[in-house]
């Protein structure tokens, strides 16, 4: 059994991906070639926004759009400390300070009621200028965006959605990739739309922050590619990888679909099991299920990863490091609030497969190993 299986996927959609990767090498455009349009265009379409812009990764994606944000030195953007280190990562890198909040105990998302607190404490207690929340849709189900928006309103900061693992994602009837002043996504082999390497988009209905990610992310380039502007990067998303990602986008509504009934096959078990939490989407909101990730209780994580992995199952743990842990953090990063929830999640959180490829008999012996475990 495959933690995530990329292979039963290229499998099932060969014909159609060698077709695409053929024409890119026929034509010769490896830059900007006229797939990289085609895709951001469905992309938009897609998610349901004015702007999709791709570039070379997801943590581009996030430096991208704090640039384009003019966030940099002696500011600071919120951050869940509980998230994959390129969110927290990106914010340093441009030369801000990432202040890092709670999560939810259910969702893993961006805490709200604590994230209030983190907010009055940065502003009473630091000569930081705090601009923005950076809001992650971890292991898929979109953050609580309308709190989010509600509490930023009234703070007067900025909205970045981290959708690396959300897109597909949807909340109230609104896609991941949707919220927020500007969105990101990863397409990383094994986020939930993956490429076959690196790639990342940038979406926003924002025309200014648009022109301007379109300038940064070719050298900072302004009327024409060799008259530089401003200081950006190189990031581009391949010609090759934006023609998979367009089979593979075809492919996404159904996978999607799988994955939805995987998790609730997953749930409708393991929900009875004493030793599991396991993960709740809010009313409304439906996840990527980039990840299904349960919660050890009254029983070791390793014990239940040893047990599953005695009978073949892979495992994962996302993650076991909080940010304000990790060892390039600890001197650069104050902590405003306490940050016990993230704590505690990281040393019982693990996830089981997932993937649009799973036999209905692979998640039931997944079901079976997990409750037959007794303390
Ligand atoms: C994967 C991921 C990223 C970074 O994406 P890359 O394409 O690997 O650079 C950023 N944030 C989150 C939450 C992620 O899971």
């Amino acid at each position: 059994m495959q933690f995530i299986d990329l292979k039963a996927q290229y499998e099932f959609a060969k014909q159609r991906i060698d077709q695409r990767i053929a024409t890119v090498l026929d034509h010769g455009q490896y830059i900007m070639g006229p797939e990289v349009g085609e895709l951001e265009y469905q992309l938009a379409h897609y998610v349901g926004v004015k702007h999709a812009i791709t570039c070379a990764n997801g943590t581009d994606a996030l430096q991208l759009a704090l640039m384009a944000m003019g966030i940099g030195p002696g500011d600071a953007v919120i951050v869940p400390t509980f998230t994959f280190f390129a969110s927290a990562e990106a914010v340093a890198f441009v030369g801000a300070t990432p202040v890092f909040a709670d999560v939810d105990p259910r969702t893993f998302n961006l805490n709200c009621e604590k994230l209030a607190t983190t907010i009055r404490h940065v502003q009473a207690n630091s000569a930081l200028k705090l601009k923005a929340i950076m809001a992650v849709d971890l292991f898929g189900q979109p953050a609580a965006f309308e709190h989010i928006q509600s509490i930023a309103s009234e703070h007067n900061l900025l909205i970045i959605e981290d959708a690396a693992q959300g897109f597909g994602g949807e909340r109230q009837g609104k896609r991941a990739c949707g919220f927020g002043d500007i969105a990101t996504t990863s397409f990383f082999p094994a986020k939930p739309l993956g490429c076959y390497g690196d790639g990342g988009a940038v979406f926003t209905n924002n025309d200014e922050y648009a022109a301007l990610i379109k300038s940064l992310r070719v050298h900072g380039k302004g009327a024409n590619k060799y008259d530089n502007v401003r200081i950006g990067m190189n990031s581009r998303l391949d010609t090759l990888q934006a023609a998979v990602l367009l089979e593979k986008l075809a492919l996404f509504p159904a996978e999607l679909q799988r994955r939805q009934y995987v998790a609730e096959l997953y749930s409708a078990e393991l929900v009875h099991s004493p030793l599991l939490v396991t993960p709740e989407c809010e009313s409304s909101v439906s996840s990527s299920w980039a990840q299904y990730t349960l919660q050890a209780q009254s029983i070791s994580r390793s014990a239940l990863q040893q047990r599953l992995q005695s009978q073949n199952i892979p495992t994962a743990i996302y993650y076991a490091t909080c940010m304000h842990q990790q060892l390039a953090f600890t001197s650069a990063s104050p902590a405003f609030t306490d940050l016990s929830i993230a704590e505690s999640l990281a040393s019982r959180s693990f996830s089981i497969p997932m993937h649009p490829y799973l036999a209905d008999e692979e998640v039931e012996r997944v079901i079976s190993v997990l409750l037959n475990m007794s303390l």
